[in-house]
């Protein structure tokens, strides 16, 4: 009897000690946990960043698609306009004949080219930053419009002023280059008018810093309003916090001035 009790505690002791002991493991494996499911969940904000697109690129409706990396938004398209052009071939239910004036009481001249589609891809940074030595904008698309339709800056081929091609745009304010590609070099006017409004957000410039609207706060701003870049700094209704964004203005350099403001990604087609 006694010798089953001593047994017993023995028997007691040795769980007594092996509960402790278990507990203690128990506690460590609990902090080791703790310690890891911090570091699991910082991993999981960084992989969750990495494939998540802020909403603010999903205004982009015209994009074939769009992904980011967690360091840059990669957006492709077909870069064709979703409103009626006369540079729609004429089998195109987007083909309309053009009436009227165009752009600044000019009247319409067609330049003789042709919408097609193209195989557009444009990376951004997610996160732009202010260039230390501001890029000048290249020939060729310059940005992107939520409508998937590439912005083109102030300038034609050769450099020259945009004073001939002007005549060119179709009643939405854009027409395509010799490769069929459609471009905007002046405010999007189906995008200010029809689907948005003057003030709205338009796209965004490679450099990954948005494209506004002529207007802002209920009145039109023009050059003097804006940097060298075409853009300033301040709250929009898209960014609560405050961020440089160019303005489009019906003056040259209508959108873009001396340069990228940030540092630019790339483009491929
Ligand atoms: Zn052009
Ligand atoms: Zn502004």
């Amino acid at each position: 009897m006694k010798h089953i009790n001593f047994k017993n505690n023995k028997t007691l002791n040795m769980k007594n000690i092996t509960f402790k002991y278990l507990a203690k493991i128990g506690l460590i494996i609990f902090l080791a946990e703790a310690l890891f499911a911090c570091k699991k969940s910082d991993t999981t904000t960084t992989a969750s960043s990495s494939s998540t697109v802020p909403d603010v690129y999903k205004k982009i409706y015209g994009a074939s698609s769009i992904t980011s990396d967690g360091t840059y938004i990669t957006i492709k398209t077909t870069n064709l306009p979703d409103h009626k052009s006369v540079y729609y071939p004429t089998s195109n239910s987007l083909y309309e004949a053009f009436s009227g004036t165009t752009y600044n009481g000019n009247t319409f001249a067609n330049n003789g080219n042709s919408i097609s589609s193209q195989s557009i891809t444009i990376k951004i940074p997610l996160n732009p930053t202010v260039a230390t030595s501001h890029a000048a904008t290249p020939l060729g698309p310059i940005g992107i419009a939520l409508n998937g339709v590439v912005f083109f800056n102030q300038y034609a081929a050769g450099g020259s002023p945009l004073t001939n091609e002007v005549a060119g745009f179709d009643q939405y304010w854009g027409h395509p280059q010799n490769s069929g590609v459609y471009h905007y070099h002046v405010e999007p006017k189906y995008l200010t008018q029809t689907k948005f409004t003057s003030s709205a957000l338009l796209g965004f410039l490679l450099d990954g810093f948005p494209v506004y609207g002529p207007q802002e706060n209920g009145k039109t701003l023009t050059d003097s309003d804006l940097d060298t870049y075409h853009g300033h700094t301040s709250v929009t209704a898209d960014y609560p916090n405050g961020i440089y964004h160019y303005h489009f203005t019906q003056e040259a350099p209508y959108l873009n001035g001396s340069g990228f403001y940030g540092t630019a990604g790339t483009i491929s087609n």
